[in-house]
């Protein structure tokens, strides 16, 4: 096992009803501007319910945040919080939003060009705004860490940073708000999760019992129940279930003491970042192209996790692995995810313009042994062809 740190002050309200709670997380006469996406929550009334609940603040909107949030967007969100003098600022909405809102309570305090905060990482940022979540839809697990993606519409380049400065205060996770999900998103949802679990599971033995039982029992729960919400979408079990799950799946836990991938997310990320396919799909392309690159060094793990997520009868490590990216696919398809790029139109033509991305986001040496160089990347993207 190896050495970690550990610390998630994140307040979680889960359950029915929770958005009557938030007046009390917030402190008294705070300038709150709500941030939400394109519009669903209008429709659904979850703004409406937020906006009722916010009886002792003094209340802004910005709506119109994109999935995979632009840059050029949040930027005029920051405006507005500099004018209206805001000081707290709560995302309604999903990862796309949530990720969002972190980035704006960032740039509002930050001094300079702000899209150093995302080309460092995080690192410049000494101070943010403080942030609530009410989510939307389960999948990233934004709402428990302190991790936001945001593309450059200009250029193209979608990355990431984190900082402790961005950790929401509070999330509420009412998994009803979840039943009206088109089913490509609760699909989407699903698969993300899996993998953000798969991702710091799927790499090497170091003995770290608590981590991997942890991992075994929310992937799991999540192909048990991600079918289940798929055919019947208000069935508050199954959406609870996944709910926490998607959560768990990124706050923390699961990194205490095992190393981690994410090297699915970065060839993923720039996918996205070139040709808009969503977050979840690309991940569903690269992940069993990069198991089947990585086979040999991932093997014990894949053979762990084909016997005690699937249940596969024991046999050589081997044939285990390749059963457990079998199944995994499988799964993925049985979703309505598909795990080819020629299943979007795309094809060999793209590799030279991933590969450039992650070269120029300095992404080249990634993996949990950082072995999976710009060119081991090609070739992982030539297996998911
Ligand atoms: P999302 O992009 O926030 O939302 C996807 C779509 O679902 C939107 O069109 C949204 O519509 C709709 N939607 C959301 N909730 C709904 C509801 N209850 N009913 C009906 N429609 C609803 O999805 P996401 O998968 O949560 O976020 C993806 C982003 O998160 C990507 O940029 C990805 O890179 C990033 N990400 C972040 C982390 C992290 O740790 N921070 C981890 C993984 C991925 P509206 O816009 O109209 O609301
Ligand atoms: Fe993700």
């Amino acid at each position: 096992m190896e050495n970690f740190t550990f610390h998630n002050p994140v307040k979680v309200l889960f359950g029915k009803n929770q958005i009557a709670q938030i007046n009390q997380e917030i402190p008294k006469d705070k300038r709150v501007l709500i941030v939400y996406g394109g519009g669903s929550v209008v429709k659904t009334g979850v703004l409406q319910r937020v906006k009722d609940a916010l009886e002792n603040e003094v209340v802004f909107e910005f709506g119109g945040v994109e999935a995979n949030p632009h840059y050029e967007t949040l930027m005029r969100a920051v405006e507005i919080v500099k004018s209206e003098k805001i000081d707290f600022l709560l995302a309604v909405g999903g990862g796309s939003v949530i990720d969002g809102t972190k980035f704006i309570a960032a740039a509002a305090m930050y001094e300079g060009d702000t899209w150093e905060i995302v080309k460092s990482y995080g690192s410049v940022v000494k101070a943010a705004l403080p942030i609530g979540c009410v989510l939307t839809i389960a999948a990233t697990g934004s709402e428990m860490n302190n991790v936001s993606v945001v593309t450059k519409a200009e250029t193209k380049d979608k990355l990431f940073f984190g900082s402790p400065f961005v950790l929401p205060k509070f999330s509420v996770l009412e998994p009803e708000i979840t039943f009206t999900l088109p089913q490509n998103q609760t699909a989407n949802g699903v698969v993300d999760a899996f993998i953000h679990i798969l991702e710091q599971y799927v790499t090497y033995p170091v003995n770290a019992k608590i981590p991997d039982r942890f991992a075994e029992a929310l992937l799991k729960t999540l192909k048990e129940e991600g079918p289940k919400a798929l055919v019947t979408p208000d069935d508050y079990d199954a959406r609870a279930n996944i709910m926490w799950s998607a959560t768990m799946a990124l706050n923390g836990i699961l990194a205490t003491g095992t190393p981690a991938d994410w090297a699915t997310h970065m060839i993923g990320q720039e996918i996205t970042g070139l040709y808009g396919l969503d977050h979840a799909q690309t991940l569903a392309i690269v992940l069993p192209a990069l198991w089947k690159f990585c086979k040999a060094d991932k093997s014990a793990k894949l053979a762990q996790y084909a016997a005690n997520v699937w249940d596969i009868p024991s046999a050589e490590e081997d044939v285990m692995a390749d059963k457990a990216i079998e199944i995994t696919v499988d799964f993925f398809e049985s979703m309505g995810l598909k795990t080819h790029l020629a299943d979007y139109g795309l094809g060999e033509e793209i590799i030279p313009h991933v590969v450039e991305k992650l070269r120029a986001h300095g992404h080249v040496n990634i993996g949990e042994k950082q072995k999976i160089t710009a060119e081991s990347a090609a070739e992982i993207l030539k297996l998911a062809l």
